[in-house]
């Protein structure tokens, strides 16, 4: 089977035969709207198109890297989703994009967290009558965050020419609390709950049969992450080392391109680093300002989201003074 090699539609191709008839399926996820152009990236690089990776014969990943990616499963018995993007248009995008790999039905979709750009596309896929589930506090704090997760998409959602109007809250049909299981065509998929990393809820989900692991927001490979949302960095970094030991071979993450466990262990060490800073500042009664101002972190300036540092550090300063999450209020 073809788990020892990645195959990605896009990039190093066996044959030239291969080359054309993926050039071919390139071309029509490009007409069909799939590969529209995302807006460039917060740091003013432009932005990679977005591509889609055969992983193995059965696991397909989407990565757009100015947007946010999801998984699917392809089986005889029918298609199990990971993240539906950030808004209906783009959820029936990826819906369009199985539709040329398999006329099976979606049988399951998993929402790994609540943040909008990895649920907002469900609904197309709630009217194919798939089945959706995600983690309990993950479905709590989807209800309860709505209107924020709304908000600050706003922006985003005009510049694309997209109605907000258009987006609905699709709520899971099943829940779990720390694990479940569902096997499809002779697969098992399992949900993992490790505790809370980018936030309570973040789900992990294995495919043992590809030695894959799709990680949520608390992961993404070089990349400093929003802290808004933790309620504890502490079981972030020790989750992040979980993962790192995982038997597999390769991460497909929410955002960013595919990964391997010593990705997950770098970015440990990162957020290690930058609460103990944070926390030592704090401890030596710096304000915030102060903090902002004086704490440049410039060894990890070429990591993606550098710029968002200065919010990064204040929100630190919240959960650290106040063990407070005014998002979540
Ligand atoms: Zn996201």
């Amino acid at each position: 089977m073809a788990t020892t090699a990645f195959m990605g539609i896009v990039g190093r191709l066996p044959a030239l035969a291969h080359r054309r008839l993926l050039l071919g399926m390139i071309l029509a996820l490009a007409v069909a709207g799939v590969l529209a152009p995302a807006p460039a990236a917060a740091q003013g690089r432009a932005a990679p198109p977005a591509e889609l990776k055969q992983i193995t014969n059965d696991l397909y990943f989407f990565y757009e890297f100015a947007g946010s990616n999801a998984v699917f499963m392809v089986t005889d018995e029918g298609v199990l989703v990971i993240d539906t993007r950030t808004h209906p248009r783009h959820g029936q995008a990826l819906l369009d994009m199985i539709r040329k790999v398999t006329d099976k039905p979606i049988k399951w979709v998993i929402n790994t967290h609540f943040h909008g750009d990895h649920h907002f596309g469900n609904a197309p896929f709630k009217a194919t009558g798939a089945t959706f589930v995600a983690q309990a506090e993950t479905a709590r704090i989807m209800q309860h965050v709505q209107a924020k997760e709304m908000a600050r998409r706003i922006d985003g959602f005009k510049n694309q020419n997209l109605d907000p109007s258009e987006v609905k809250l699709v709520l899971p049909d099943v829940t779990f609390d720390s694990n479940m299981t569902i096997k499809l065509g002779g697969r098992e998929v399992r949900l993992m709950y490790l505790g809370p990393g980018q936030q309570a809820g973040d789900t992990f989900v294995a495919f043992p049969h590809a030695r894959a692991l799709f990680t949520p927001g608390a992961f993404g490979k070089r990349s400093m992450p929003n802290m808004a949302f933790t309620p504890s960095v502490d079981s972030w970094v020790k989750l992040l080392e979980q993962v790192s030991a995982m038997d597999v071979d390769r991460i497909l993450p929410a955002h960013g391109d595919v990964a391997t466990r010593a990705d997950a262990k770098e970015l440990a060490a990162m957020l290690a680093d930058e609460y103990a800073t944070v926390k030592d500042a704090v401890a030596k009664g710096l304000s915030v300002d102060d903090a902002i101002k004086t704490l440049t972190f410039p060894q990890y300036k070429d990591w993606r989201n550098y710029n968002r540092l200065a919010g990064e550090i204040r929100a630190l300063y919240e959960l650290i003074q106040t063990g407070k999450r005014s998002y979540l209020d």
